[in-house]
Formats: C-alpha cells, structure tokens, sequence
C-alpha cells in the first residue's frame, strides 16, 4: 500500500479498536470490513462490498466513528464509503499487478499512492483505460494523441484538450492516461480533478475564516506540486473572477515548470463563455482533439469487447441490432448493453435478436426520428428547402445539406440507400457517395463536425 494509505490502515485499525467500545456488536459486519483506499486532507475514502454498508453507517455510526478518529488522532478526519464488491476485487488486482512490478518499496508506494487518489477522486472507474478504448474514426485521432500524452508526458502536446459531446469517452481517454503514467512512470505525481469538485473546494476554502491564508497555500500546493493535472469538464468552470484567476495560476505555475495538463470538455475552449480571454488562449496553445459519436462499426465493436469483457454472449445480430437502434453516445450503448444482459441473466435465457427486440422495444419507439424530420432540419440549418434537397441542383450549399441530411439519416435511422434515395428522389450510388463523403470530411473538418453536432442537437439527439 501507498504511504498515505498506509497511515489510513494504520489509523484506522486503531479506530476499530476504539469503536467497540461504542458500536453494539450486531454492527460490526458493516463497519469492521472497510477499507481505506484513499487518504488525503483529513479526509479517507473506504470501499465497502456490501451495498448495505453506507446507510447504516450513515444513519446510526457517522458520528461514532468521527468521534472515535478525533479520540485516537486528536484530528477532524472525515471520511467517505465507495460501494463495489465487483470494483474492490478488481482494485484489489490493480494493486496487485503494482507490487509485483516493482521491486523497491519506494516506487512502489508512490504508484499506490497515486493509483488511490486517482480513483477515489473519480469514484473509482478501474476500467478507464487504453486496452479498453475501442479505437474507431471517430475518435482515431483522439485516442493516438492521448496515447503519445500518456506515453511521453510533458514532452510534446501541452496542454492536451479533448471535447466532445457527453458519454463519448472524454472522461475515460483522460484516465487512461492517468493510468497509463500511474503504471509507466510511478515517480510521476498525477491528480485528477472534476472542475465541479475543484471550483466547490476552493469557494469553501475562501469562505472558511481562520487560518485562511495557510489553508489556500495548502490547497494551491495540492494542484501545483504535480507532474501531471487531468481537469475534467471544464465546461463547469465558474465564470467567478476569483475562480479563473486560480486556475489560470495554476496553469501557469504548471505549464512553466513543463508540467503536463489535459483538459476535457463538451465544446471547445471558444464556446466556453465563462472563460476569460487569456485562459481561452492558455487551453488554446497546446493541441485540441474532439471525439465524435462512433459510427456504425465502431459501435457493433464497442458492443463486442463489452460482451467479451463481462463474458456475456451476445450474438452478432443482436450486436448489429442494437447499434442501428442506439446511435449518439457511448454511454447509452452501455446502458442498453447492460440492461439485456441483465435481463437475460435474470430470466435465466440466451440473447437472442427476439429477445433483445422485446426488451428493448420501449427505448426504440420512443428515440425514432424519420428521414422527413431529418430533412427538415438540415434544410432549415443550411437555409434551403426541402424542395432543394429533392432537386438536382448542385450549388455547394444545397449538396452539403443534402449530403448531410444523407449522413445523418443513414446514421440514425438505418434505412436503405434505396429508400433514403427515393426520399431524395436520387439513385442509390449516389446516396452511398454522400454518406462517405460526409463521413470522411467530418474526420478532418472541425467546422463540419460543428455544424453536424448542431443539427443533432436541434434534432435533440444527443451529442
Ligand atoms: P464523457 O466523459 O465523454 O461523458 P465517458 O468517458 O464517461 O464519457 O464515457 C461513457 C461511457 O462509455 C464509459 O463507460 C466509457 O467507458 C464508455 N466509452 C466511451 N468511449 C468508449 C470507447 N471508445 N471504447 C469503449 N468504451 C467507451
Ligand atoms: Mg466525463
């Protein structure tokens, strides 16, 4: 175990010892098996496999416990429980891998540390990593730059900013870093913050009164004294002066002493309006890679290394079925994902396409978009008619809207190039050529990439 965790171990079975004077026995299931993960500003995060544990400690046992860390420490330690049987054997493993990689103690205690403070504050996401990021056009670019990041941190792309819509993977290439460099470069020190959590902490360390100008140099030491600061969702950033002036310093201190940062975000730095100007430029001087929604194979693959990751079964055309049916976002892919397999597994039956259609048939009907709505709004978008999508002209706005709409409809609907042509009154090579057209250009022009997520949004499917 790390040294931080270490001393939570420490302080913590001298806590057991203490609570038995005050706990009833019939407790003790839930509170003697936690374990310390994470320890960091009085504060020790525990994991706990019983899902139980943190009601009933919460309602009957906090201030036990709290008052039993004051009586052996003399401190104000608090403490927060992560509930996971399946989460807490697979950390037992990570640490694992850790002591057997490396030999001296010390290495080894500073990969610990930081693999615990990395997952705690991300409430522990172990799957977070590059093995399993399935690597598609739409996030090829992303990925390889992300990679380079991980393997050579501070060297080449600094910042990195990585946006794109919610549940594409942002938070999950970030932390692939992380773990890359936890597992790669133990000596570095790495920490991962939420935007929302970090803004939240320093408004709460700027209210406190006291000791307050020891209490902030302490918490800007926390963020400057690193080797590598993973910001996620800064689109949460407060447009509070104060709050800029931080981060914009923290920024600055890191990015002086070649320190490596790696920003996510749902837009790019420009359409962030809370951001000051030269903050704006910091997050601009670095590289910016975007990660789209997955295309049609890509999703069948994410699909697959789900299904061969939890040992689940799940046919081909249940795999196919069920990307043509979910389209925008990895994170509902998932869902669903989880949601056959669990009812599967309940039901005590195969997957089979019949059994995934009846499952899923809420979900379908209600997500359904048509070629009609599709049209309409690309045409609106591009300022044209819908009678110019039907048309043969070719001026470049009405082929990019006709194009578009093809791509869009094609993506989300799953109909036939035969039929999405007879929409458009065109024959079916040519539906073919516009897809791939758009589908290509959207890897390397942002400002098509742009214009796509808008129509989506205006469509109000997710981006
Ligand atoms: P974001 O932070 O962009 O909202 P996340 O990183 O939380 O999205 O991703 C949502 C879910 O989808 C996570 O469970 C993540 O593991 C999964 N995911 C996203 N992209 C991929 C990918 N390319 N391969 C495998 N899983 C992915
Ligand atoms: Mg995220």
């Amino acid at each position: 175990m790390g040294t931080a965790v270490n001393e939570a171990v420490e302080i913590w079975d001298s806590v057991k010892e203490e609570l038995k004077k005050t706990v009833p026995e019939t407790s003790y299931p839930w509170i003697m098996p936690l374990e310390p993960v994470g320890f960091e500003d009085d504060k020790i995060t525990f994991l706990t496999g019983a899902s139980f544990a943190v009601q009933i400690i919460r309602k009957h046992h906090y201030k036990q416990i709290t008052d039993a860390f004051k009586a052996v420490t003399g401190r104000d330690i608090k403490f927060d429980i992560i509930v996971d049987s399946k989460k807490s054997e697979e950390l037992k493993k990570q640490t694992e891998k850790i002591n057997k990689k490396y030999f001296d103690k010390e290495t080894r205690e500073r990969a610990m540390d930081n693999l615990a403070i990395m997952q705690s504050a991300a409430n522990l996401n172990l799957k977070y990593k590059f093995e399993n990021f399935v690597v598609g056009e739409n996030n090829k670019m992303a990925h390889a730059v992300a990679y380079e990041v991980a393997k050579e941190p501070c060297k080449k792309f600094n910042p990195l900013f990585i946006y794109g819509g919610s549940g594409l993977g942002k938070t999950h290439l970030m932390q692939a870093i992380g773990h890359y460099i936890i597992t790669h470069y133990p000596k570095m020190k790495i920490r991962y913050i939420k935007t929302e959590e970090y803004v939240n902490e320093l408004i709460n360390n700027l209210r406190m009164g006291g000791n307050s100008a020891e209490r902030m140099s302490k918490f800007r030491q926390k963020y400057r004294n690193v080797d590598v600061l993973l910001i996620d969702d800064i689109q949460f950033v407060e447009s509070k002066e104060r709050t800029m002036e931080e981060i914009f310093h923290t920024f600055d201190t890191l990015y002086n002493k070649n320190k490596q940062i790696v920003i996510t975000s749902d837009r790019l730095p420009k359409d962030i309006p809370t951001l000051t100007d030269r903050l704006r430029s910091r997050f601009e001087m670095g590289i910016i890679v975007d990660l789209q929604p997955p295309d049609f194979e890509t999703r069948v693959a994410i699909l697959k290394n789900l299904a061969s990751h939890e040992r689940t079964e799940m046919p081909d055309d249940v795999c196919e079925y069920i990307a043509k049916n979910f389209c925008d976002n990895v994170r509902e892919l998932e869902g669903v994902f989880n949601k056959v397999s669990a009812y599967a597994s309940i039901s005590g039956v195969p997957i089979t396409l019949e059994f995934a259609k009846s499952t899923l048939k809420c979900e379908e009907n209600k997500k359904k978009i048509t070629i009609d709505e599709i049209a309409k709004v690309c045409a609106e978008y591009y300022n044209v008619t819908i009678k110019d999508l039907k048309s043969t002209q070719r001026s470049q706005t009405i082929s990019l809207a006709r194009q578009v709409a093809v791509y869009l409809t094609r993506e989300t609907t799953g109909m036939s190039y035969v039929n999405i042509g007879e929409f458009f009154e065109k024959k079916h090579p040519t539906m073919l050529f516009s897809y791939e057209k758009i589908k290509q250009e959207l890897i390397t022009d942002r400002r098509l990439r742009e214009d796509v997520r808008e129509i989506k949004q205006a469509l109000k499917l997710e981006v």
